[in-house]
């Protein structure tokens, strides 16, 4: 039997009328045929099995109509660079309709299905690297508990795209509460439309952050309730994840830094703090795995707190703060170790824009105070969890040497992240926590291996040995375990993958991804926990995509 066709609702999006968007149909890809699939996805939308049929790869690429689908390109603008860019808007992306979801009402887009009168210059196609490179990311990232929009799948077909070569054109099916933007703010903001602004903020208010019209206590449902509003990850057993990677957004062990809004009778301030507190731990969330943006412009921030617009991302190989992921980026703007900043200053755009609904600028500066605090806490409980430990309020000053130490040896020696993280995890198992100092010794010496300056390794292992022994230490390795990916996506497995599909073995992709939805599992495939080949070091990855 031919399974239930999936079917949308109208978007809620569309309820705030023509100014915000354009009806546009996609442009069929030639001959689609899927590259990957989400299963994981799927079970989060309720598809039937077997739902990747011949009847949803032309309805997702353009070639049938999706049953309840009425499609729109949104209009936004942004600050690209650091440099006001004036009105961009959906170039290349469509939304469909809104889809029920494990968690809710979800937009569903579709990225890649072709022009638009927001896409300028561009063809309003994406290439199967690219599209392959996001599926992937935007799965991998929700499975590590990293907020982020979903990817269902995957869709490619061998109609040329003209790149810096010839590729082929492909299409994304993205999901998300909400693609709203800091840029959707930023475009009525900027043409003056305050009715229109107020319009907006009070759409993502009543949908996402309907706490922020009660003066009291936390403005986002997600503080308030503990439970977070974000989809859980699952282990292989079924089995909920822990709350170290279920919950992205745990409350920090210390005290949170208090809510500046509240009591504050005005709805727009309040949100500009609920988003200001989502990006910041969004930002401790990425800079603890190691993962790089690499075009954090305002219109690539989600008003949700959410990974956004995946390009020429990456998850760090050996550790750099100053790494630079996007060839693009000749600045070094968006470096890893900047993005907190940037983070900050996108926040600061947003404010900006939230300014003609704000009582006084005051108001805004005290929404966005909170940014710092808890941005350095998260990032903190998480630098901690990874290390076995818990925050403790006296220990704060020491903790934060023991890392920065950290940093600074891996940084010297160019030491490789993930695999610095799984041998420290391994190692506990093994012993690097026990009593006896020559075990403990035997136990650390892979990880002592990553290092060239072996003395300074040993004493900051004797510090980390010291404190992180005062805890239980089958409760701390159980914390490394739930904190440290076993499988990162690392540009070269992307690439093999890429590389595969392009020579006809689309199912390299879905083999990826099954690993990458299971990342504190140990995989099969040893290649998935192997050091980067020389070749990665090599990769250039740019905006053009
Ligand atoms: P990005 O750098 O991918 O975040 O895109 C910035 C802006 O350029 C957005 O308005 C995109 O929709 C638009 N854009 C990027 N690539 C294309 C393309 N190939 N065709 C049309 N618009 C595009
Ligand atoms: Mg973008
Ligand atoms: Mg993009």
């Amino acid at each position: 039997p031919a399974s239930a066709p999936w079917t949308l609702q109208p978007a809620r999006f569309l309820a705030l009328g023509p100014s915000f968007f354009t009806p546009v149909a996609p442009q069929p890809l030639p001959q689609p045929r899927w590259l990957g699939h989400s299963p994981a996805a799927a079970a989060d939308l309720g598809l039937p099995p077997h739902w990747a049929d011949e009847a949803l790869c032309a309805a997702l690429s353009g070639c049938a109509p999706l049953p309840g689908a009425h499609s729109v390109a949104t209009v936004y603008s942004g600050h690209q660079f650091g440099a006001w860019a004036g009105q961009l808007g959906d170039g290349r992306a469509l939304l469909l309709g809104d889809s029920p979801s494990r968690s809710g009402l979800c937009e569903v887009q579709l990225k890649g299905s072709g022009r638009t009168p927001y896409s300028r210059m561009g063809d309003g196609r994406a290439v199967w690297r690219s599209s392959i490179r996001e599926f992937l990311a935007s799965e991998a990232m929700h499975a590590l508990g990293i907020p982020t929009t979903r990817a269902l799948c995957v869709i490619g077909s061998s109609a040329p795209v003209w790149r810096e070569t010839i590729e082929m054109a492909a299409v994304v099916t993205r999901l998300a509460p909400s693609f709203i933007r800091f840029g959707h703010f930023e475009h009525f903001a900027s043409v003056s439309a305050l009715a229109e602004l107020r319009q907006l903020a009070d759409f993502v208010i009543d949908h996402f952050y309907p706490r922020c019209r009660t003066p009291d206590g936390p403005a986002d449902v997600a503080d308030a309730h503990g439970a977070r509003s974000y989809p859980s990850a699952a282990t292989s057993d079924g089995q909920p994840a822990s709350p170290a990677h279920n919950e992205p957004d745990a409350p920090l062990t210390g005290a949170e830094p208090p809510w500046a809004t509240d009591g504050c009778p005005n709805p727009y301030a309040r949100l500009l703090e609920a988003v200001t507190r989502r990006t910041a731990r969004l930002l401790a969330a990425w800079q603890a795995v190691g993962f790089c943006h690499g075009v954090m412009n305002t219109d690539n921030m989600s008003i949700l707190g959410l990974t956004l617009d995946y390009g020429p991302y990456q998850f760090m190989d050996a550790f750099d703060a100053r790494h630079i992921c996007n060839a693009s980026d000749h600045g070094g703007r968006y470096a890893y170790a900047r993005q907190p900043q940037v983070a900050y200053w996108n926040l600061h755009c947003l404010a900006q824009a939230l300014l003609p609904l704000l009582d006084d600028v005051a108001q805004a500066h005290a929404a966005l105070r909170p940014y710092r605090d808890l941005f350095w806490r998260s990032l903190q409980t998480r630098m901690l969890a990874k290390l076995g430990m818990q925050p403790l309020a006296e220990r704060a000053e020491a903790d934060a040497r023991l890392i920065e130490h950290l940093l600074q040896l891996m940084q010297a020696d160019q030491v490789d992240y993930p695999i610095f993280w799984r041998r420290l995890t391994d190692a506990v198992g093994e012993g690097a926590l026990s009593s006896d100092a020559a075990s403990a010794h035997t136990a650390l010496q892979p990880v002592r291996d990553l290092f060239l300056q072996r003395d300074a390794f040993d004493a900051w292992a004797a510090d980390w040995r010291q404190r992180a022994r005062a805890d239980d230490v089958a409760a701390a390795w159980a914390r490394m375990r739930a904190a440290n990916p076993r499988v990162v996506l690392r540009n070269h497995l992307a690439q093999q993958a890429i590389a595969e599909a392009l020579a006809g073995d689309a199912s390299a992709v879905d083999r990826l991804l099954a690993a990458l939805l299971q990342p504190y599992d140990e995989p099969d495939d040893p290649d998935l926990t192997a050091f980067p080949p020389a070749w990665a070091a090599r990769l250039r990855i740019s905006c053009s995509s």
